[in-house]
């Protein structure tokens, strides 16, 4: 057979599959065509030499930003995610049913990243960082919602709803309650947004249900999963147990390291990570899906945990661990060769909280559909310890 190209020597880790070892990985006609210990080169377009880098399933961020231009805080999407080593990323509202038709022409139908979304229950998205787009509750319309929804049923995963007090006032359980009367009708998860809110946790995560999706779940900023005795909240416990998903998020304000460290401490860990990249922290504290990551090696999660966690398990949690998060064979070529180096990192949170780590996972180059996309920057100098030793 003749390929279009052969991923050779590396290291393939694909807990899809649960494979962890040295393997070819060949493509043609853009999917996926066969993971073995060899597999001939003599016909091939193209190779990619990976001995010593890690293979693995392309990326899936859960939660970013990119209605550019539109909504206040999002970026260009295949610059922070293709060039970064995440080959699907899902939008996590920042369009509403008032502008997902643009959403969806300008920017999901252009650009190379697989692009899904969380609709916002808001009509408006999320449009400014001044004016919360709940604080008029007005804009909460089941109807208008899943009107939408339905008209990109390929795209939309979700509902997303922010419940933070400066984003929605007093307003946010009922706000919660439209996106899971929209979720409903849908048959979709609702994506919430926790910190800050004017309820109590248990009120928010008690009407949550399987398959919904916390993000923000490590937020520093309460009231979140650890009381102020340290301990995982039983409402989050609960949660967790009828099956909703503790996702990461962390994005400018809502990832604190005593927060994960508690929690983890006690069991609790993610069961998704995603960056919540956006304007405001893409020059760190977060930089991309890959730094995020590579906090949580530093926090103890094993690679193969790691990996999981932005790759299947994403891709299970918005009904498409059968389309990708997998290098199985017959599936979309997209696969993300990275580097784990080693060094001196400084991980920054969102309180401003330090950890030097020691492993940073960094892309070499990535395949979406089997084309390829090499990073466009490299690690911020911010994130190497020698950069900021004060005397
Ligand atoms: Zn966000």
């Amino acid at each position: 057979m003749t390929y279009d190209v052969v991923i050779k020597n590396g290291t393939v880790i694909d807990p899809s599959q649960d494979l962890h070892g040295r393997r070819d990985v060949a493509i043609a006609g853009g999917r996926i065509v066969a993971v073995e210990e060899h597999v001939s080169d003599n016909d091939t377009h193209d190779v990619i030499e990976a001995d010593g880098l890690l293979v693995l399933p392309g990326l899936v961020d859960l939660h970013v930003h990119v209605w550019w231009g539109v909504a206040h805080l999002a970026i260009e999407a295949d610059a922070h995610s293709l060039s970064r080593g995440a080959t699907t990323i899902v939008d996590a509202g920042s369009a509403g049913a008032n502008t997902l038709a643009g959403f969806r022409r300008y920017v999901i139908d252009q650009v190379d990243a697989r692009t899904l979304a969380f609709l916002h229950i808001s009509g408006m998205g999320q449009l400014d960082n001044e004016i919360g787009e709940l604080e008029d509750i007005r804009w909460a319309r089941v109807d208008r919602a899943v009107e939408a929804a339905k008209l990109h049923p390929d795209v939309i995963v979700g509902v997303k709803v922010r419940l933070t007090e400066g984003i929605v006032g007093k307003n946010d359980l009922v706000a919660l309650d439209r996106a899971i009367e929209a979720a409903e009708y849908l048959s979709k998860p609702v994506m919430i947004h926790i910190g800050g809110t004017s309820h109590d946790i248990e009120e928010i995560l008690g009407k949550l249900r399987g398959g919904d999706i916390v993000t923000h779940s490590f937020t520093a900023n309460p009231p979140g999963i650890i009381n102020d005795a340290g301990a995982v909240v039983p409402a989050a416990l609960e949660a967790r147990a009828r099956g909703v998903v503790f996702d990461v998020g962390h994005g400018a304000g809502s990832f604190g390291f005593r927060v994960a460290e508690a929690a983890m401490a006690q069991g609790f860990t993610p069961a998704t990570v995603s960056s919540d990249v956006h304007r405001y922290n893409v020059r760190g504290p977060v930089y991309d899906l890959a730094t995020t990551l590579s906090k949580f090696l530093h926090l103890g999660l094993s690679l193969d945990e790691v990996v999981r966690l932005a790759t299947s398990a994403p891709a299970r949690a918005v009904g498409r661990g059968d389309q990708f998060g997998t290098l199985k064979a017959g599936a979309e070529a997209d696969v993300s060769v990275m580097r784990l180096e080693e060094g001196a990192y400084r991980f920054t949170d969102a309180p401003g909280d330090v950890r030097i780590g020691n492993r940073l996972l960094t892309p070499v180059v990535t395949l979406r559909a089997g084309r390829r996309h090499v990073p466009t920057y490299g690690a911020h100098p911010d994130l190497l310890d020698h950069h900021h030793h004060s005397a």
